[in-house]
């Protein structure tokens, strides 16, 4: 495992068990998160992002079954671990001190009876940290998110805007000092106002303290403003896996390429044309379309498309792409 890479996920796959069988969220995933870089791993609404995130977390629903995998852990003292196979004592100790997360929807997280104060205690108390200095220091950690400790501390969540509640949450979660931050949809409940704020936050974070970060969205400007390397995910799979520049300026993937067509800003950025809706639904996951899971609305499809699954092909140096128009067969 190189040491430029942090995470190395290797045939990870996840399934939810559901009275009509099986949801395949995560299927087969391989992907590295590098050191010091922002991935950010972009898809539609259901294709995965979240239980991807909660597989290598460990933090799944009981209806959810790890099938097989690996996500090898290189710690900044150079310990490699395979988080699926350590114990849950462990596990909880990584999660939150080496690993932080911000999950979905977070900001409806804050205890509404507690002060900030008090989630900073909470906190670092969860974590066995007990020491009223080091308590004391955690405050600092408000000034990363542009807040006052002076004025936020003694604040109730209510008394803080949806945009402002966000930023404590990721505050709470540098408070730890996590070696990486996962940010599952951080910028999707805010207004365009608090977004750009948390953008530039995120993009201070990245050059202030060289933190390793995960950013889940849906919304692929966010990723072009801040991600480094970019993972396209669909229907429980990684499409395309590259630097931004191959994402965003050589797109592979007819889905990429759809995907990037899609969007007003970036159309107008990159492609100076007109957005085109990607015609069609995402395949259920319950049954997905045998080969490959975008063969139903690709321009492209042939006959291998819907007989086989396509491997995943470096077509380039880093630029990974799972396609059969890529692929000899
Ligand atoms: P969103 O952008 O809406 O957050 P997502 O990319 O995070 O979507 P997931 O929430 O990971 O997607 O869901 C992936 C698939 O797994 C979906 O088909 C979803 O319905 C299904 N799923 C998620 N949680 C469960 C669960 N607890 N039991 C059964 N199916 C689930
Ligand atoms: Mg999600």
């Amino acid at each position: 495992m190189s040491s430029d890479v942090m995470i190395s996920i290797r045939n990870l796959k996840m399934e939810y068990l559901v009275r009509e069988g099986t949801i395949k969220a995560v299927d087969n995933i391989d992907l590295d998160i590098y050191r010091h870089e922002i991935t950010g791993i972009v898809g539609e609404s259901g294709s995965g992002k979240t239980s991807l995130i909660e597989t290598i977390l460990r933090i799944l629903p009981r209806n959810a079954r790890i099938r097989s995998g690996k996500v090898i852990l290189r710690t900044n003292r150079g310990d490699e671990i395979d988080l699926m196979s350590l114990s849950e004592e462990t596990m909880r100790r990584i999660r939150g001190r080496v690993i932080g997360y911000v999950p979905q929807g977070s900001q409806t997280s804050l205890n509404p009876v507690q002060n900030i104060r008090q989630h900073f205690i909470e906190t670092l108390k969860d974590h066995g940290i007990h020491d009223e200095k080091t308590i004391e220091e955690s405050y600092e950690k408000l000034k990363i998110v542009g807040l006052e400790p002076s004025s936020v501390l003694s604040k109730f969540p209510h008394e803080l805007s949806g945009g402002m509640k966000q930023r404590v949450v990721i505050s709470l979660t540098m408070a730890l000092n996590p070696e990486i931050i996962v940010l599952d949809e951080p910028t999707s409940a805010l207004d365009i106002f608090s977004q750009r704020i948390l953008l530039n936050i995120l993009d201070n974070i990245r050059e202030k303290f060289r933190t390793t970060m995960i950013l889940i969205t849906h919304d692929l400007p966010v990723v072009a403003e801040l991600a480094d390397r970019v993972a396209v995910l669909y229907a429980g799979k990684i499409v395309e896996y590259g630097s931004f520049r191959d994402i965003f300026e050589k797109p592979l993937h007819p889905y990429t390429q759809m995907l990037i067509r899609s969007i007003p800003s970036i159309t107008n950025f990159y492609t100076k044309s007109i957005p085109k809706p990607i015609p069609g639904e995402p395949p259920s996951l319950l049954n997905p379309p045998p080969g490959c899971r975008f063969n139903p609305r690709c321009p492209f499809t042939r006959e291998i498309c819907v007989r086989e699954d396509p491997p995943m092909i470096e077509v380039e140096k880093g630029h990974y792409v799972k396609c059969w128009l890529y692929a000899r067969k």
